[in-house]
């Protein structure tokens, strides 16, 4: 698929895997965005981060690259014209560490305003493990207690807890609400892959962060109950954690992409260039995840049968065995137990006590899907 931009010029070049690429895109409407590729430390699956600069009220810089990339980012930005005394803004898509590390380093030197989702600025204070890890299910506690069995852990670093403990001294200068503007900048809230995750509208183009990706499923997250000390200090709005957690809300959220029409070209967090060539992508992509979804549910279904299965065994028969090897397999674990949680949810699934999976003989899924692609 080709781009519908005005134009596209390409500044630098750079590795296979898109590292230290910049662009110069110039939409229908004349706004020129830089797209700016910061390449991460080591290996990374989901390839560098990159961030888009652009004028809109302010130079505003959507997200700013994992912690410690500080450098890569400034030499791309002077590729683009650009140094970060410039920058009036970063706003920050979700609270991953590839999007939001480099943001305090940003800030401390060049002393640009942090905007975010207000959720995120309710959350920061903790750990997001003390939220994702508690079990609070029968297929949760059964998919950490299957990840235990096999020595699949989230991986764990000095450089993780330095980047939480940073991200706690982030001061969020403007905490966004929903359907904000700035300048001609419209911003959503996209929650599902992270419960802070924005999508911004400008001209036709829409920043995905890592909502929608090209090449890749975003990973959805699983459902959570905020612990009580936490929900204590969330305003009322907030405290029903089903409306920024689970896949039921990424889904959801993908509709939301999908109904904004199809003319629509996205710019994502991830993959925009990879193995040499561009992923161009429009909302059809929000409707291929979507859909990339639905069929493993109905793919779950099937696979459960008239049998009580476990989590474990039904996990090994959705996903190849290379896909599941080492840490990975606590990854396929959660996106089945995503999947588990609508199934169940709706009625379709029951889970035992003991984690063990049966069907219902319903299939009230296919209505759920049917809304959500209608
Ligand atoms: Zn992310
Ligand atoms: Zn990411």
């Amino acid at each position: 698929m080709d781009h519908r931009f005005k134009e596209l010029l390409v500044l630098r070049e750079a590795a296979e895997n898109g590292d230290g690429t910049v662009l110069q895109i110039t939409t229908n409407s004349g706004t020129v965005i830089h797209a700016i590729s910061v390449a991460r430390e080591g290996f990374s699956y989901t390839g560098p981060t990159w961030t888009y600069l652009f004028e809109s009220d302010g130079l505003t810089l959507i997200d700013a690259g994992e912690a410690g990339s500080h450098s890569r980012l400034e030499d791309g930005l002077k590729v683009a014209g650009f140094s970060p005394k410039d920058i009036d803004r970063v706003i920050i898509t979700h609270g991953h560490e590839d999007h939001d590390g480099a943001v305090a380093e940003l800030v401390h030197k060049a002393g640009v305003e942090v905007w975010a989702h207000e959720i995120y600025a309710h959350l920061q204070a903790y750990d997001p493990r003390s939220i994702s890890r508690r079990a609070i299910s029968p297929i949760q506690k059964e998919m950490w207690r299957v990840a235990e069995v096999n020595g699949s852990f989230p991986p764990t670093s000095p450089q993780r807890d330095e980047y939480v403990k940073r991200r706690q001294t982030l001061r969020i200068d403007h905490p966004i609400k929903a359907n904000e503007t700035v300048g001609r900048l419209e911003i959503l809230h996209t929650p599902g892959h992270s419960p802070d995750e924005l999508c911004m509208k400008l001209d036709e183009v829409v920043f995905t962060g890592d909502h929608v990706l090209p090449e890749i499923s975003p990973h959805p997250t699983m459902k959570v109950e905020f612990p009580p000390d936490i929900k204590a200090g969330l305003p009322d709005n907030y405290k029903n954690a089903d409306n920024w957690y689970g896949l039921a809300r990424y889904l959801q959220s993908l509709k939301m992409i999908v109904d904004l029409g199809s003319q629509w070209e996205l710019l994502p967090a991830h993959r925009y260039y990879n193995r040499g060539h561009f992923n161009f992508i429009n909302t059809e992509r929000a409707a291929t995840i979507l859909d990339h979804h639905g069929q493993r549910l109905t793919d779950i279904l099937e696979k459960v049968g008239g049998e009580a299965v476990n989590l474990e065994n039904l996990t090994r028969g959705i996903f190849a065995h290379r896909e599941l090897l080492s840490d990975n397999l606590l990854a396929g674990l959660s996106e089945v137990v995503a999947h588990i949680e609508i199934l169940e949810d709706l009625g379709d699934l029951e889970v035992a006590e003991d984690g063990i999976i049966s069907a219902t003989g319903q299939s009230n899924h296919l209505l759920f899907l049917s809304e959500l692609q209608s």
